[in-house]
């Protein structure tokens, strides 16, 4: 078995079908085997690799990258832990150095607009990229350090050995079975290797979301001039209220010569609406907050994924026997209303898993008790950290009041702020905060109960 899987000419997001060479895998034996190429499971490999343990990664698209969509703003900072000088190897797109959160209702929008120089320079914070360049830039590195990529190739099973414990994958390659000592689900989030091993025991539809989003071919002076930013800048908008009553939100994010503009919706609440998503992303398009920026753009691509948005409280197991879970198989993005991150997460997850996995092979105990410093790794570091502290977001976030009633609340008092209108004194704060409860219906008792549930989901 060779490694396989370079990327074709990027700048797309999605699939390119561009033919990869296809290794046999005949029935390998190694330590560990990682299903998909994503960046939970380059980065399990790569600690894995690194520790010097013989690893396999199995990835169904022809090259890492190929299968993934995303909204397009990757948290470079976890890369430290892979590539010191990350910054100067990451095929970036733009250094985001101004973040606006937008509350909208259709025809008002009040934003907060954050600007930081700090973004653009040493250590930087979020950067857009592709993701056919970003993960193929990943898995590269983890086949430095020793990894072996086998692309094109589907796991199709767990291979379990006469005590039921789980002991390599099977694939859709004839005689590809990859046998192995411990197995690193990384498979992304209809993980069909996490359900197999019966450790999602809660799967909800409500704990998912669906992301569908356009990318917009458009100049790269322009971006920087409707943008109000520098050469090699970008921006990050988020909107809430702009999902036309569907729970959810916007984003429209800059590349360097295309924007990346969609919508991230619950997956009850579009089914309860009978609308497409194409037909949400139209409505975003058109909001008078967003148009002026997408002027004159033309389509390059369409593309929708789910999203694992449940959090903490819908995690499954994060181990078995000679199993471990990690990334979005494990529901583990942060989508907490100002947030949505999830690579950083998978990456965080996946050297976790890798090495724990690799103490576990050490210690020559591969079961779930073998494998237990995995989640105690994750509680200590960032990732359950957050996710355990914002494990009511998803809910508050979703809720039909943040929703609806909130943001016209937010707006309307705005608005009644800002306008002048001499035919009589300026109306206090107190009175048009009153008056724009009572038009949108919001309950004192509601705004104090949801008031304390913010404070105490994101102090
Ligand atoms: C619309 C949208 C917007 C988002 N925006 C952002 C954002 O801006 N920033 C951010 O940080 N996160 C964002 N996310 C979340 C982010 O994309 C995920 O959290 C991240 O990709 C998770 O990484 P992963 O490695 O766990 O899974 P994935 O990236 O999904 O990787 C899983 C890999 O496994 C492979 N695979 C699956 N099944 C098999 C199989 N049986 N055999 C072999 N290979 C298999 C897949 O091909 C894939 O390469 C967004 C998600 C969506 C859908």
């Amino acid at each position: 078995m060779s490694p396989a899987g370079t990327p074709p000419d990027a700048g797309a997001t999605s699939a390119d079908t561009a033919e990869h060479s296809s290794p046999s895998v005949d029935s390998v034996v190694v330590d560990a085997v990682v299903v998909g190429a994503g960046p939970a499971g380059t980065a399990a490999a790569y600690a894995l690799a690194c520790a010097g343990r013989s690893v396999v990664v199995v990835e169904r698209g022809p090259f890492p990258g190929s299968k993934n969509l995303y909204g397009g703003v990757v948290y470079g900072r976890i890369l430290e832990r892979i590539e010191p000088r990350w910054w100067e190897q990451v095929p970036v797109q733009r250094w985001v150095v101004r973040r606006s959160t937008m509350v909208m209702t259709p025809t008002q929008a009040v934003t907060v607009d954050v600007r930081s120089q700090a973004w653009g320079s040493v250590p930087y914070n979020g950067f857009t990229v592709y993701r056919s360049d970003f993960d193929s830039w990943l898995a590269s590195k983890a086949v430095a350090a020793g990894a072996r990529l086998v692309c094109s190739t589907v796991a199709t099973g767990l291979l379990r050995d006469g005590r039921g414990r789980v002991c390599g994958v099977t694939t859709d390659r004839p005689g590809g079975d990859v046998k192995a000592k411990v197995v690193v689900a990384a498979d992304g989030v209809n993980s069909f290797l996490a359900k197999s091993a019966g450790l999602h025991s809660h799967d909800d539809p409500s704990h998912y979301t669906l992301g569908a989003k356009e990318v917009l071919a458009l100049d790269p002076e322009l971006i920087e001039q409707r943008f109000g930013v520098g050469p090699r800048e970008g921006m990050d908008i988020e909107a809430v209220g702009a999902t036309g009553g569907v729970p959810g939100g916007g984003f429209l994010y800059t590349n360097h010569d295309s924007l990346a503009v969609g919508v991230v919706v619950s997956l009850d609440g579009l089914a309860r609406s009978k609308r497409r998503p194409e037909e949400l992303i139209e409505s975003f398009k058109a909001h008078p907050a967003i148009s002026p920026y997408l002027r004159d753009t033309s389509i390059r691509e369409y593309g929708a994924h789910l999203i694992p948005e449940g959090g903490f409280d819908t995690m499954p197991e994060l181990v078995s026997d000679g199993l471990l879970v990690a990334g979005d198989a494990a529901g583990m993005t942060l989508a907490a209303g100002i947030w949505l991150e999830g690579v950083n997460y998978a990456i965080g997850a996946g050297l976790a898993a890798g090495e724990a996995a690799a103490s576990a092979l050490r210690q020559g105990d591969v079961s779930a008790s073998g494998l237990a410093g995995y989640r105690r790794a994750l509680e200590a570091g960032f990732v359950l950290s957050d996710h355990s502290r914002l494990r009511r977001a998803p809910g508050l976030v979703l809720s039909e009041r943040v929703q609806g009633s909130y943001t016209n609340l937010v707006c309307d008092v705005a608005e009644g702020l800002f306008t002048v209108d001499n035919t009589a004194p300026k109306p206090g704060l107190r009175r048009l905060f009153a008056g724009a409860r009572r038009r949108n219906r919001v309950a004192f008792r509601d705004l104090v109960k949801d008031g304390f549930d913010a404070v105490r989901t994101f102090r």
